[in-house]
């Protein structure tokens, strides 16, 4: 199949138009690109499972271009649940809510709720808006790969397997969006992301955080949030988290580069540190900057054929739990305490 690169200023028709015909369209948002289909449409939603090679249980996002067109997807919405999406959205959030008949089963992998975002991005919502039906969107990756955080990362992945990219640069949060179900009488944080626990405390002060955030999930057990229970993120290295105070994490990893000095080492680093005989790629100053740049990191290093990856993670507040998320899923829950 031939993708089309598209313009995120003079294309964006033609790219709602694709979407009215039952295609795939790669659009970019504040978090991560997504995979965009009809959210109305079976076939469509099979298609999206299809190119990214995801597991047909794993549910999709339904994308809303306005906090208006929730009700289009949704029903028994609380008052809290109002709360939430006045609060934050359009924003980096997910709700779950009771699904409405119109949103197949396909969608939202045989359950009877379905998870609602409205992003912020203006490409994004211009995108949404020009389909004129609610967008259902996974990240827009090869399923296990690092999420894309920007257009190279889905033309790598994707060319060829879908109908259109939107060509917009750079995500700015770069990390997936906090995922928060509301149909439960307390509220619960299925996924960490960019609106945090602090920030939703504020506003639901009983709010919860699934235990399943920073655990694997056993084969048994039925997870909250399917997605939780994949290989995510993983790139071709291997991946360990060293974990504690600064200095104590840069004096276990000098020790691990002089200990696989048979390997080609790599480190993702804060700040300062210096490293030597490692490919040291920066995470940042902060969480933030973490959150940023961790997949592009995680795909850079693939490229540059490392084997061996040792990941600095020192700080778990606010942002710092979305980071530490994806880190141990990337690392497969190899951490070093130190
Ligand atoms: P992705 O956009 O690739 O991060 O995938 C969407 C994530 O949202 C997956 O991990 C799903 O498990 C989660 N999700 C979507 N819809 C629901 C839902 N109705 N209930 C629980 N989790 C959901
Ligand atoms: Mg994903």
């Amino acid at each position: 199949m031939e993708t089309l690169i598209l313009n995120d200023n003079t294309d964006i028709v033609t790219a709602g138009k694709i979407i009215q015909n039952g295609g795939l369209v790669a659009f970019p948002t504040e978090t991560v690109y997504g995979l965009g289909a009809s959210a109305y449409s079976d076939e469509a939603a099979k298609k999206i499972y299809e190119a990214k090679g995801r597991p047909s249980d794993n549910p999709l996002i339904v994308h809303v271009w306005n906090t208006e067109q929730i009700k289009d997807v949704a029903e028994d919405i609380s008052d809290t649940a109002k709360l939430v999406i006045d609060k934050f959205m359009p924003g980096p959030i997910t709700v779950i809510l009771k699904k409405k008949a119109c949103i197949p089963s396909g969608v939202t992998g045989g359950l009877d709720t379905v998870g609602v975002r409205c992003p912020i991005n203006e490409v994004a919502r211009e995108f949404i808006k020009s389909a004129g039906v609610p967008v259902a969107a996974p990240s827009a990756n090869i399923s296990g790969k690092p999420s894309p955080t920007n257009s190279q990362h889905v033309i790598d992945d994707m060319m060829g397997r879908i109908d259109a990219i939107i060509d917009s640069g750079e995500c700015s949060v770069g990390v997936e969006s906090t995922i928060v179900d509301m149909t439960a009488d307390t509220p619960v944080i299925l996924r960490p992301g960019g609106i945090t626990y602090t920030m939703l405390k504020e506003v639901v002060p009983d709010i919860e955080i699934d235990k399943n955030i920073l655990n694997t999930v056993s084969k048994d057990e039925v997870p909250k949030c399917p997605g939780t229970k994949y290989k995510h993120y993983s790139p071709d290295a291997d991946v360990f988290v060293v974990e504690g105070e600064k200095c104590a994490v840069q004096a276990k990893i000098k020790e691990l580069i002089l200990n696989n000095k048979d390997k080609c080492v790599g480190v993702l680093f804060i700040y300062d540190a210096v490293y030597d005989d490692a490919i040291m790629l920066s995470a940042g100053k902060n969480n933030r900057e973490y959150a940023h740049n961790l997949f592009k990191a995680l795909r850079e290093f693939d490229k540059l054929k490392v084997d061996v990856v040792f990941a600095e993670f020192c700080d778990d507040r606010d942002y710092g739990l979305a980071v530490k998320n994806r880190l141990y899923k990337a690392a497969g829950h190899k951490v070093i305490h130190v």
